[in-house]
């Protein structure tokens, strides 16, 4: 039993808090702050009366640390689950610091003004956080999160090494408008256009935006375009998994999505450098963002399935070994339970369930910890309990 903090009502937080509420032998109160606070208020009114969780609300700026300290002061939260923009990590991994309080988020920092996905900003918390004996775990959604949490298990229970790894990320949802983005548009297509990267025989490869193409048949969804994007776990895996050579990151995007991608790039639609107009200065990709589809609005129009997961090639017993495990998701089906399509839930799912083994002290730090730091054996059965059950196969199709 637990009190957590959530900080940002997005799409993301909306499918977390609907999963602690369904979990509420573990979350026994939240409270939901945000800038927004009305998005706050509506989801508590929602959810009340199906749950026993007790149901706080406050409105919060992330970027103001006093102001977050006041509130982690006044609520004693016993975990912060950061599922705000990852420009607020550093001021929300602060007051974590200075109340002596565990933190969690989904996704690196990156700084505003500079698309770059690194860890280095995070990392330099450890020996603070050491020293505070608090427990901050990066990166725990789908992917980051889940492909951690695969890569810990496979070195745990089948390999002696893994030497390849390839994370493949595959929505094949329809949501029916030529364009849109499934989740944050100005974090989403700051992803997706920055250079790729992959890391092989300890150095960085880079590449161009959608330089690299592959064709996948993904298990209960069929063949698919994929491309080689750069992505934070890339990083730390590298790094936590021994014997590892290669690993690379791909992501499937309809023709679609990649024609008007491109045109909004060479309008200069999706910079990030600001521009002067009538008097105000704007970000392009702000105001791009302000036009287009709220992702919180695909879910009830998104037809299809979601397969994510890694394949693992490496050796066991001094044999060579391959092994595959994804979780198939569903749109409608994540629709019909949380409200969200399953960007959402994919993350929103191993939110709650990274915030549950910090709060209930499964998983101790004490430091600034990767998920696959931990140990993989509990995230893994919380996943098929709480609704993105994993697959595995020992004969898979490979990337070349
Ligand atoms: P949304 O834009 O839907 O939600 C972000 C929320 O954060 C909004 O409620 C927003 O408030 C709030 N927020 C933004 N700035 C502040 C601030 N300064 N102070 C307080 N609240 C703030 O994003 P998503 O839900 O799609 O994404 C949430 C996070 O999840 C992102 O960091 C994203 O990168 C990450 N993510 C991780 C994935 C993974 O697999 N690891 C996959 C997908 C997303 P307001 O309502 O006022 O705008």
């Amino acid at each position: 039993m637990g009190k957590a903090l959530i900080i940002g009502c997005g799409g993301v937080a909306s499918v977390a808090i609907h999963k602690c509420c369904q979990n509420s032998d573990e979350f026994s109160e939240i409270m939901i702050a945000s800038r927004t606070k009305s998005k706050c208020d509506a989801l508590k009114e929602k959810l009340e009366g199906t749950t026993k969780t007790k149901i706080r609300t406050a409105q919060v700026d992330a970027d103001d640390v006093d102001a977050l300290i006041a509130l982690i002061e006044e609520f004693q939260p016993d975990v912060v689950l950061n599922l705000a923009l990852p420009y607020q990590d550093l001021h929300i991994m602060d007051a974590c610091l200075a109340t002596k309080t565990n933190y969690v988020d989904t996704a690196n920092y990156e700084p505003e003004d500079t698309a770059k996905f690194e860890y280095k900003w995070q990392w330099a918390y450890r020996e603070r956080y050491e020293k505070a004996g608090i427990t901050a775990l990066l990166g725990s959604g789908f992917d980051p999160g889940v492909t951690g949490v695969f890569a810990a298990y496979a070195l745990k229970h089948h390999f002696d090494e893994i030497n390849y790894i390839d994370i493949l990320d595959c929505n094949a949802g329809d949501h029916g408008y030529p364009f849109a983005t499934n989740f944050n548009p100005e974090i989403n297509i700051r992803e997706v256009s920055a250079n790729g990267s992959y890391w092989e025989d300890g150095h960085w490869v880079e590449t161009k935006p959608m330089e690299i193409k592959r064709v996948y048949n993904f298990p209960e969804v069929g063949p698919k375009d994929m491309y080689l994007l750069h992505h934070e776990e890339l990083e730390s895996l590298g790094l936590n998994i021994p014997g590892i050579k290669r690993i690379r990151f791909f992501m499937t995007f309809g023709q679609s999505y990649l024609t008007h991608l491109k045109c909004l790039e060479d309008v200069g639609m999706t910079s990030i450098e600001p521009i002067e107009f009538e008097g105000k200065k704007i970000v392009p990709l702000q105001f791009l963002k302000a036009v287009l589809p709220d992702p919180a609005s695909l879910g009830p129009r998104t037809k299809g399935k979601t397969n994510i997961g890694c394949i693992f090639r490496g050796k066991k017993d001094g044999k060579d070994k391959t092994y595959y495990l994804y979780n198939v998701c569903d749109h409608q089906e994540c629709y019909k339970e949380v409200g969200s399509q399953a960007v959402s839930y994919t993350t929103g799912v191993p939110a709650m369930i990274g915030a549950m083994l910090i709060m209930n002290g499964t998983w101790k730090g004490p430091g600034v910890k990767n998920i696959e730091e931990f140990d993989p054996d509990p995230f893994m059965e919380a996943l098929n309990k709480w609704g993105l059950p994993w697959k595995e196969s020992f004969d898979p199709e490979l990337v070349d």
